[in-house]
């Protein structure tokens, strides 16, 4: 079964000032999607992968997303107490013209898709998706891969001040990757959402914020036990 996890921007509300800027983004499950029989509360699969996943940055993606896609793994590896993400390199990959075709290979890659609208199919407004594939007869996770929405999105470390000789058309667009990647990282791994009132600081919310100056790179107390049911120590 192939399975995808979108980011969906639902609403817009500014405030003068670009630190009160708040992008509401929500996320929803495709059609075929149906997490809530699988693997129980926070998680889409009972086994997640077996072994460690090794993955791979698409080549044409800006040197900023390797650096942000290995700190989220890092996050991940430090709640879990190994390496159960390990970055592999630059992956000269091209993930096809549709959702899924990347999954027609073995690797797993986060990929910087400029042509967002067209392969995927989804809107503009989706930030990002994690697609997988499950093992026949299981949940065991036995494919995946990321796919920003690098078409609408300025993906960057929204941390750092643009400088004023930058030509940035709006900073409304200004996504945090690694935040991002915690997210889709989390999904990869097979955790599903946590709403608000479930864990108010989870990094696995539908919603979250996006602009200069927001991002969520800090798992939660919730978030660090839900990867140790899936990965225990050896
Ligand atoms: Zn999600």
């Amino acid at each position: 079964m192939r399975i995808s996890l979108l980011i969906f921007l639902v609403s817009i509300q500014m405030a003068c000032g670009v630190a009160e800027e708040r992008y509401h983004i929500d996320e929803e499950t495709t059609p075929d999607s149906n997490t809530d029989d699988q693997g129980g509360v926070a998680f889409h699969s009972s086994t997640g992968w077996t072994g460690s996943v090794t993955f791979f940055v698409e080549a044409n993606a800006p040197d900023q997303i390797v650096e942000a896609s290995e700190n989220a793994a890092q996050t991940w590896n430090d709640a879990v107490g190994y390496n159960v993400l390990s970055f592999g390199g630059i992956a000269e990959s091209d993930r096809g013209e549709e959702l899924y075709t990347s999954l027609d290979d073995t690797m797993t890659v986060v990929y910087y898709e400029e042509s967002w609208l067209d392969t995927t199919g989804k809107p503009s407004t989706t930030l990002a998706t994690t697609v997988w594939e499950n093992a026949a007869g299981s949940d065991e996770i036995v494919k995946g891969d990321i796919i920003l929405n690098a078409e609408i999105y300025a993906y960057q470390d929204s941390t750092v001040v643009p400088d004023e000789d930058d030509e940035v058309e709006s900073t409304s667009y200004v996504v945090d990757t690694e935040t991002v990647l915690l997210h889709e990282f989390g999904h990869l791994l097979g955790l599903d959402h946590v709403t608000v009132d479930e864990d108010e600081n989870s990094v696995m919310h539908p919603k979250t914020f996006i602009g200069l100056y927001m991002h969520s790179r800090e798992l939660s107390e919730g978030d660090a036990f839900n990867i140790q049911e899936l990965y225990p120590q050896p």
